[in-house]
């Protein structure tokens, strides 16, 4: 087990969040409780103390909020290109000039290291930024036409009211990957964050507030019970699209309720990352990638490696070097700079991955380091690597979200690409190999809407973040990313 760094968390909790620190939603901008003033508690992982009480909010004013970014989108949709990329070129600055506040307020409530904290605001940010100089080349087309009286053109308007359900592994990226695109289309959005970390969106909230945003235009429901919001959100005709990123339970759920009004989705669901070894690749490489993508965020990503496959000739090679690296990691308070692995998010998701660790010893994998809770840190779960698991085991089949790095054995290429695209899901995976001619078929064989090959850091905002099967559909980042938020409209005119 790696070693532990402790820290005094109640001096942090007296640090000045220079006013971003709030505890209310933010509708048509206003900061408001809710209409039966009821609230819920936000705990911070590290201890389980409550850093603050938040709103807890209902469908009713769920409803209010729809109204306001419905009369908002009037005129927000009217707005030039240039006046949405000013807005958003001073919001993604002050998330810059804050970003230490905006990183502490993550870790508090998150649990990760500030240093990734700090990374993902800068990565928040720069979704901001992007889509500020996306908001300028939403281009239409010009199309020959079929008829000689007859010219058609294209043009691209922003879809309407937007909903967005975000969860709380991302705090502040996962919803900065959806208002940038979507404000910069000319949309309005309103925001449910999960209730594990709603003080990240509320600080965003506040910052779009010194930004001078119109108001109505960006919007923020804090509440303790999702199902009441998504109901009206998904039910509720006025909202035009749902932006969910989540468990695939759920975006299975909301896709059912957004048939009714047919409304346009976008889902970024769970995962079930394949990490390939091949027996060519540079093993030093491949282990610190490994680390990399199995133990950000203690596993809890949805592109988190949740199944290592190592080829046989190098099997013992890999396991021998990947757990001396794995040992070295240091478990801590996220606001102390030495931790590399902070808490789960809550005890809950450390009893679910201590029963998939017993699960799989009792299955046949072989323990080689961790798969102990740890005393006196209810939410901590130590790193820790099974070998000789094979694609029968529970393992195999479940996103684990959280530190376990299950390492599988391979003989040849057609059975490793099978085995990797033997799940439901297809968001991200990655693969080792100097052999380029391997590089394209393995690439062109894996079923997933994202590849690394020799790197397992995959995620950037100028390339297209998404997933095929059931972990989705839709694309965030890049170029691609604001035609979720853009209607074409066609223009056949005739008479000429
Ligand atoms: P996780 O396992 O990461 O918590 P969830 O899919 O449960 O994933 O949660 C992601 C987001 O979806 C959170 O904001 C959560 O509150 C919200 N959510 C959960 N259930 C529902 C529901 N029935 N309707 C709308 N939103 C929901």
């Amino acid at each position: 087990m790696g070693e532990i760094v402790k820290m005094d968390i109640q001096n942090s909790n007296e640090m000045k969040f220079n006013g971003l620190l709030k505890d209310k939603s933010f509708i048509n901008g206003d900061w408001v409780s809710a209409d039966d003033k009821s609230t819920f508690e936000v705990i911070n992982p590290f201890d389980n103390s409550l850093i603050t009480n938040v709103a807890s909010l209902g469908g009713q004013e769920t409803r209010r909020a729809i109204d306001c970014a419905t009369e908002a989108f009037k005129t927000w949709s009217k707005t030039t290109a240039e006046e949405r990329s000013n807005l958003l070129k001073k919001l993604y600055q002050l998330q810059m000039d804050y970003l230490d506040d905006l990183a502490q307020i993550l870790t508090l409530e998150q649990g990760k290291p500030l240093k990734e904290s700090r990374g993902e605001i800068k990565y928040g940010a720069s979704f901001i930024e992007w889509f500020a100089e996306e908001a300028r080349r939403t281009y239409g087309d010009t199309i020959p036409s079929h008829g000689v009286d007859k010219r058609i053109i294209t043009i691209k308007q922003p879809v309407g009211v937007v909903a967005a359900i975000t969860p709380w592994n991302f705090p502040n990226a996962m919803i900065t990957r959806k208002i940038a695109p979507a404000l910069a289309a000319g949309c309005t959005i309103i925001v449910k964050p999960a209730k594990q970390t709603p003080l990240s969106a509320l600080a965003l909230a506040a910052l779009v507030e010194k930004a001078g945003f119109p108001k109505g235009v960006f919007n923020v429901i804090t509440a303790n019970t999702a199902r009441e919001i998504g109901d009206e959100f998904t039910s509720n005709s006025l909202v035009r699209k749902i932006s969910f990123t989540g468990s695939t339970k759920v975006g299975k759920t909301l896709m059912r309720q957004c048939a009714d009004t047919v409304k346009k989705v976008s889902m970024e669901l769970g995962g079930n990352a394949p990490f390939i070894v091949f027996e060519d690749a540079n093993i030093d490489n491949a282990v610190s990638g490994a680390i990399a993508s199995k133990f950000r965020n203690a596993g809890q990503t949805c592109v988190c490696t949740n199944r290592i496959f190592v080829h046989d000739k190098i099997y013992e090679t890999f396991v021998d070097k990947f757990t001396k690296a794995v040992r070295k990691l240091k478990l801590g308070s996220g606001l102390d700079e030495k931790t590399e692995i902070g808490p789960l998010i809550n005890k809950d998701a450390v009893e679910f991955i201590d029963g998939l660790v017993k699960k799989s010893v009792s299955e046949g994998a072989e323990l080689i380091l961790g798969g102990q809770q740890i005393d006196n840190m209810e939410n901590f779960y130590p790193p820790t690597i099974l070998s000789n698991v094979n694609s029968d085991m529970e393992i195999f089949k479940n996103e684990i979200f959280g530190s376990i790095a299950p390492i599988i054995k391979f003989n040849d290429e057609a059975e490793v690409i099978r085995m990797a695209n033997d799940t439901p899901f297809g968001l991200a995976s990655y693969f080792y190999t100097n052999d380029y001619a391997k590089i394209w078929r393995v690439s062109e064989g894996l079923e997933y809407g994202m590849v690394g090959v020799n790197t397992g850091m995959i995620s950037t905002t100028v390339a297209p973040f998404g997933g095929v099967k059931e972990s989705g559909n839709g694309r965030e980042g890049s170029k691609y990313g604001m035609d979720d938020y853009l209607e074409i409209k066609y223009l056949c005119i005739g008479g000429i």
